[in-house]
């Protein structure tokens, strides 16, 4: 196992990783509330999720992640009001949460995918989980951490001492940026809900011991991270808006229940930026891959936008960037796979194993897949040869580009697979120089009304 250091928000430091049992890195990764598709901002979070998870089993570990998918309890506001973001979605669009949750979970999937994000090992729906949820909150109020009011069951943020000491605010600074209470029951204004009453109305609801309700959002990540990681695990990831209230909160739960330190390494990934600035539906600037692919781009360009940049800097996304990135990546994929079908060249294995080591250097070195990437642009620059073809397809288990395949076709043609099918078997005879093939492969193309114009690295096919 290769060493790895990553930089742990708890203590403002890079650290190396030691496991609690290597070679297994035990890792939770806050999931997606599914009640809208997933934007550009939220999937940069979980590419720089999957960096961190490729480089672990690219230097020898063995992942044991857990993400949730969140299907009940997130509410409107982070101050455990306003209406579950579940429901709300569900009054809307005529639907049951049930509902709501199916068509954005399997959106979400289907995101990862296209950006080659490698699933965690567990994925844990919230409403699968409520027994443990209801058991924890329990634990809770019998050590006097948790106390009722009429509307649930709260956390007393002034009994745990560390309070604050993940985003670095103390307790009174706490409670001074807590809005004015809503719900004067509360000792604190900044106790949060563990676990709520449900009104008449309120759709999804669960027997507990202090009557029907549901759970509160951040018990859910507490409760099912001790679930399936136990109750020490190695790494904890999220976005960076999670450091001051849910991580906190999560950090409070769970110290408060175990009596020791459960997460050892916190890792958060920066924002991303729309235009210099905030993405909001107002602007109309929140964009889906969906939205990027109606566009022209591919989800793989956009996960080299992202890759090209560190995931604790922020990014501003801007369709200018995600041009030159576009390019750049074309560029890079076309020279890399030219190596393909290019001869060996044993010699030039000493500078390339040079690279290599740079390139993973940079990599387990928090994640500097910008200068890992740097590093490739460098390897693309040589003399074609098979060996830069090995090792571009070795390393991308790390950096899940396909860097060695031939640069993507547009995504928004509309050329049929069976046609693209033909020009690809047609690509791939002529890289073998064998044009007798190459030749009737383009009269079948001529046949079916498709016409095909042949670049350096690869081909323009268009409907006659
Ligand atoms: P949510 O579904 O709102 O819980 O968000 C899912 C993930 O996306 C969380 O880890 C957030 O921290 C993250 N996230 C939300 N907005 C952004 C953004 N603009 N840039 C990067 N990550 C984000
Ligand atoms: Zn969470």
């Amino acid at each position: 196992m290769e060493k790895i250091v990553l930089y742990n928000t708890l203590t403002r430091k890079k650290e190396e990783l030691k496991p609690i049992a290597p070679p297994t890195v035990s890792m939770y990764s806050c999931g997606p509330t599914v009640y809208n598709y997933a934007h550009i901002g939220n999937l940069r979070t979980y590419v720089f999720m999957d960096e961190l998870r490729r480089a672990l089993k690219f230097a020898g570990y063995t992942t044991k992640s857990v993400m949730n998918i969140t299907d009940v309890g997130h509410l409107m506001s982070d101050g455990d009001d306003g209406e579950d973001k579940m429901q709300s979605a569900a009054r809307k669009q005529n639907k049951t949460p049930e509902e709501i949750a199916a068509v954005y979970s399997a959106a979400f999937f289907k995101d990862l995918e296209r950006l080659n994000i490698l699933l965690p090992e567990i994925i844990a729906k919230a409403t699968d989980n409520i027994e443990e949820m209801i058991d924890f909150v329990k634990t809770l109020v019998e050590l006097g951490y948790g106390y009722e009011t009429d509307d649930g069951i709260y956390f007393d943020i002034s009994k745990f001492d560390g309070y604050g000491k993940l985003s670095r605010c103390n307790l009174d600074e706490a409670l001074a940026g807590a809005r004015v209470a809503v719900n004067t029951q509360k000792r604190h204004p900044a106790d949060f809900a563990l676990w709520k009453k449900a009104e008449k109305n309120h759709i999804m609801q669960w027997p507990s011991p202090w009557g029907m309700g549901y759970p509160g959002w951040h018990i859910e990540c507490s409760a099912m991270g001790k679930k399936f990681l136990g109750e020490r695990f190695d790494i904890h990831t999220g976005g960076v808006d999670h450091i001051p209230i849910h991580h906190e909160n999560e950090i409070a739960q769970s110290e408060a229940l175990e009596g020791h330190k459960v997460v050892e390494m916190w890792l958060h990934g920066e924002f991303m930026l729309v235009d210099g600035g905030k993405m909001s539906k107002s602007l109309g600037n929140v964009y889906t891959i969906d939205d990027l692919m109606a566009r022209g781009y591919s989800p793989l360009a956009f996960r080299y936008f992202c890759m090209n940049t560190h995931y604790r800097n922020k990014l501003n996304f801007t369709f200018a960037g995600l041009d030159s990135a576009k390019t750049a990546y074309d560029r890079l994929r076309a020279a890399l796979s030219q190596s393909a079908s290019a001869p060996s060249n044993p010699d030039a294995l000493p500078e390339l194993a040079k690279h290599r080591k740079n390139i993973l250097d940079a990599v387990y070195d928090d994640l500097n897949y910008p200068l890992a990437l740097g590093e490739l642009w460098t390897v693309a620059k040589l003399t074609p040869c098979r060996e830069i073809y090995e090792l571009t397809k070795e390393l991308d288990a790390v950096f899940g580009l396909e860097l060695h395949l031939p640069p993507e076709k547009q995504a928004d043609d509309d050329i049929p697979a069976d046609v693209r099918a033909i020009a690809d078997k047609r690509l791939a005879a002529r890289k073998n120089k064998d044009w007798a093939t190459s030749d009737a492969l383009r009269a079948e193309l001529d046949k079916l009304g498709y016409t095909v114009l042949d670049g350096k690295d690869g081909y323009e096919i268009k409907k006659k």
